[in-house]
């Protein structure tokens, strides 16, 4: 069961960045399916996010099929493990995602995701899709080392700027840089 819970996480990982990559970023089809609709709209307004109600109807329906087959492919016990590996993982990328846009994090993993998903939404949008993890862009080439990251002032993240003076705090000078203004 165990492993069968680290296949579901490890299944969520794969899918957490070929979703972001292909149904998020690929030419064309970013612009005919939901997911690529509500993600252009979360890179061009920087804190906007799907509603909750839309992810929730996703992951019944998504339940709805995985739990079945995986429990006719391994029984019962196994395909619980498998689902529950899956979404429960699914929800802890929820939760960081929102959480690197709306908070600045502590320790060394929370620098890392932040400065590898802000190259992806400030410098180049074809790099770094993963989000929890660089394991996939590693597998698939797409992994980019960031290097100071210049945030559109428009984007800013509100962890970013100190509101008295408009400015980048000064501990986070050597990460991020404000451009356009
Ligand atoms: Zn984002
Ligand atoms: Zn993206």
């Amino acid at each position: 069961m165990l492993i069968a819970a680290i296949a579901g996480v490890m299944t969520w990982s794969l899918l957490e960045y070929l979703i972001h990559r292909f149904a998020g970023h690929s030419r064309g089809f970013a612009k005919k399916n939901p997911f690529g609709v509500e993600h252009t709209a979360h890179h061009s307004r920087g804190d906007y996010f799907a509603p909750w109600w839309k992810k929730g109807l996703f992951t019944l329906a998504f339940v709805a099929v995985v739990l079945p087959v995986a429990s006719a492919l391994g029984g019962v016990a196994i395909g619980v493990a498998y689902t529950a590996g899956l979404v429960g993982f699914y929800l802890v990328y929820e939760v960081l995602h929102r959480l690197l846009h709306v908070w600045e994090g502590v320790g060394p993993y929370a620098r890392w995701a932040r400065r590898h998903h802000f190259h992806h939404h400030f410098h180049d949008p074809r790099m770094n899709h993963g989000v929890t993890s660089p394991l996939w862009d590693i597998v698939f080439g797409t992994w980019r080392r960031p290097a100071r990251i210049d945030v559109p002032v428009k984007l800013a993240m509100r962890w970013l700027r100190d509101p008295a003076t408009g400015e980048v705090y000064a501990h986070l000078r050597e990460d991020y840089a404000l451009r356009g203004r």
